[in-house]
């Protein structure tokens, strides 16, 4: 179990060092530990080694960790996977975070639940740049509509923009594109102020293009 502490000393190096001719540091880049498949044990060495932020792609698998992990209190929790309406409500009940607003009725859904709790969940809203069908995300014609929609609505933090890269669509121009909804969001909408893009391989082209959220699941947890 040593090795997540390595991973995540090695970590942290590699994006001070990748950050090394940039006006951001370490300190803006928000960590989000991919956990996914990962055990409650090897989660809690994480959390020893200052990892605060944990996103999950199963809905059932991710309340089990939250609920066996709620003495933690200053654990946040990322809903970071495909969400289906009927999930919605676990959702809204259970993460701090959903990153993967793809559609209209998931917002709609996602307020209404989120109402109970009276403080609103923090989301963004994911984007499918690479225009291949069957992609998660909303496309770069849609994603305008469904933010203003997001923006409005009481109980949902319109908070910014996630994508997931896929490794044969990696181009430059793409994360130019990225880079240019996101600045044009935030000039819109005074809440915006994340960009959640890059894993563990396209870390250095995300930071390269203002990433200020990566989302790390290989780096820290693969030995
Ligand atoms: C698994 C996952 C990651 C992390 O990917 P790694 O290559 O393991 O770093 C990031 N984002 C999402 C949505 C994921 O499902």
């Amino acid at each position: 179990m040593k090795n997540i502490e390595n991973n995540i000393q090695t970590l942290k190096k590699k994006i001070k060092y990748l950050l090394r001719n940039n006006s951001s540091s370490l300190n803006n880049i928000k960590i989000i530990a991919a956990s996914k498949n990962q055990s409650v044990q090897k989660i809690k060495i994480a959390l020893s080694c200052g990892i605060y932020e944990f996103g999950e792609n199963y809905v059932q698998e991710g309340i089990h960790k939250i609920k066996q992990l709620q003495k933690n209190h200053n654990i946040i929790w990322h809903f970071i996977g495909k969400l289906q309406s009927k999930k919605t409500k676990l959702v809204a009940q259970y993460f701090d975070w959903c990153q993967t607003i793809d559609r209209e009725k998931i917002a709609i859904l996602l307020n209404k639940y989120r109402k109970i709790k009276e403080v609103p969940i923090n989301v963004l809203i994911q984007i499918n740049i690479s225009k291949e069908k069957n992609k998660n995300g909303v496309s770069i014609e849609d994603y305008q509509k469904l933010s203003k929609t997001v923006s409005k609505m009481p109980y949902l933090n319109f908070r910014g923009i996630m994508v997931m890269p896929k490794k044969e669509t990696i181009k430059y121009n793409n994360y130019k594109n990225i880079n240019n909804i996101f600045n044009y969001l935030q000039k819109k909408y005074k809440s915006v102020d994340t960009l959640s893009l890059g894993t563990s391989f396209d870390m250095k082209t995300a930071l390269m293009y203002n990433s200020n959220m990566i989302r790390i699941g290989k780096d820290i947890f693969n030995f």
